[in-house]
């Protein structure tokens, strides 16, 4: 028989943004379960395995601008985990402002590693429930009932929403929303983001920084894993399309695709290096073009319902986490 979950609150979606709406709510002693689809958390702090190397494939790093966030990542420094990469690449910003001279930083053995180490320091108060996609999600008298598609049933006084908001509301319905927030929500729109990791036999030459980023061309950015120090084993690149070249790509075929990615290393390639093996990854929300002012959403007329991540408040790694920050207050808030 399928499992019967209870907890104060349920949060959908293990990406930074969950994870530290998790962290919040157990610091105030909320009981929490978190689901997320995918086998290991981290959403697009992701890390693949390519050949004997790795390579980052979603984030590839963030800046700390607010002084919340500038606190964690000061505490992830001093447990080793992550670390300055750069303060700017060779050509453009990730911000597409002129250099700023901002720390660019990095996570020691891939991006995911951050989201591995916020899962670890939840355990065992949080129980984390991987590979478990939520399907539908329906209030009740005391608060919200959740369906996995493997049956699973989840009851919580309270739900934290974390995941791109049109596969969110793919979980909830929008005819259950008032009209005023169905209507934020539903323009709420991301660009798609190709990605191809490259695992390279022999030498790469990028310009400073060991990456090269090109926001007004159809490749935006490409860097070298191993020169990052999250592939020490091998050389592993990634190439991203920018968001109109992967709306062209997605329409190729995978191989087809994947060969439009790789040329654009050919120019960096040291003789007589080759490139032996490559990955696709097609992002259908990589990065959010509609930002909701506020850090959160709390859905009027319902029981407490938040949703959260990195279209609510500010974009990326950095967006999403002070949205989650901010989610696991006003959850626990809520439940007070
Ligand atoms: C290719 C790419 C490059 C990027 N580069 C950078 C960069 O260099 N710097 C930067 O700061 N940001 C970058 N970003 C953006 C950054 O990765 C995101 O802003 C941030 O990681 C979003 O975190 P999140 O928690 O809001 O969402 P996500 O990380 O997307 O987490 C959402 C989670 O929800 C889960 N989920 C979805 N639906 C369900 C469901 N029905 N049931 C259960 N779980 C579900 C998913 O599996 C996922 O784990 C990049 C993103 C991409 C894709």
């Amino acid at each position: 028989m399928a499992a019967e979950h209870q907890s104060d609150a349920l949060i959908v979606g293990g990406g930074i943004a969950g994870l530290l709406a998790a962290r919040g709510l157990r610091e105030r002693g909320v009981t929490v379960i978190m689901a997320d689809k995918a086998v290991r958390v981290g959403g697009r702090l992701a890390t693949r395995r390519i050949g004997p190397g790795r390579g980052d494939h979603g984030a590839q790093f963030f800046t700390a601008r607010a002084p919340e966030f500038q606190a964690l990542v000061n505490e992830w420094s001093a447990a080793g985990l992550v670390y300055e990469w750069t303060r700017g690449f060779s050509r453009g910003t990730f911000d597409t402002s002129p250099p700023d001279g901002h720390p660019r930083y990095a996570v020691r053995g891939g991006m995911n590693n951050l989201a591995q180490h916020l899962a670890e320091q939840l355990k065992p108060e949080v129980q984390i429930e991987s590979s478990t996609r939520i399907v539908s999600l329906a209030p009740t008298p005391t608060g919200w009932q959740a369906q996995s598609d493997d049956g699973q049933v989840f009851n919580s006084r309270a739900v934290g929403l974390t995941a791109p908001v049109p596969q969110s509301l793919a979980v909830l319905g929008v005819e259950r929303l008032a009209s005023a927030d169905r209507a934020v929500l539903t323009a709420i729109e991301y660009e798609p983001c190709l990605t191809g990791i490259f695992w390279v036999q022999g030498e790469v030459e990028f310009p400073d920084g060991g990456a090269l980023q090109t926001p007004d061309q159809p490749i935006i950015w490409m860097a070298d894993n191993r020169n990052k120090g999250v592939s020490p084993e091998a050389v592993v690149v990634t190439v991203q399309a920018g968001p109109d070249y992967s709306r062209e790509l997605r329409h190729l075929p995978e191989t087809a695709a994947l060969k439009l990615l790789r040329d654009a290393i050919e120019p960096y390639l040291v003789a007589p290096a080759v490139v032996k093996e490559g990955q696709l990854k097609a992002w259908s929300y990589a990065l959010p073009k509609t930002i909701y002012p506020e850090r959160y959403l709390l859905a009027a007329n319902l029981p407490p319902l938040v949703f959260a991540g990195d279209a609510f408040g500010g974009p990326r790694v950095e967006g999403a986490a002070l949205s989650g920050l901010e989610a696991g207050r006003v959850l626990a808030a809520c439940l007070r």
